[in-house]
């Protein structure tokens, strides 16, 4: 009976709010697509609409669900981000 805390389970690195307990009100405000051993990572910002929470982390992108995945890609590509390494 000696759990370690799992940590890496894909919940923490979803885009969520933790006070309202939905991604329903999640507004996504900038995305930034980066790779890190061969691992696609989106660091996101977005907030709540519901609370007003700012939320800002890394997600990869293997855990993100298909609509949100389509919204970051979309405004990652208005934005306008040349960033490195989009084809290695
Ligand atoms: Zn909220």
């Amino acid at each position: 009976m000696n759990r370690v805390p799992v940590m890496d389970d894909g919940r923490e690195f979803r885009v969520w709010c933790a006070a309202c307990e939905t991604d329903e009100h999640i507004t996504i405000e900038s995305a930034h697509r980066h790779r890190r051993d061969g691992v696609m990572i989106w660091d996101v910002d977005y907030s709540c609409t519901n609370c007003g929470r700012p939320y800002g982390h890394e997600i990869r992108a293997a855990t993100l669900t298909s609509p949100l995945a389509s919204v970051i890609i979309e405004l990652a590509h208005h934005t306008n981000l040349a960033g490195p390494g989009t084809a290695a």
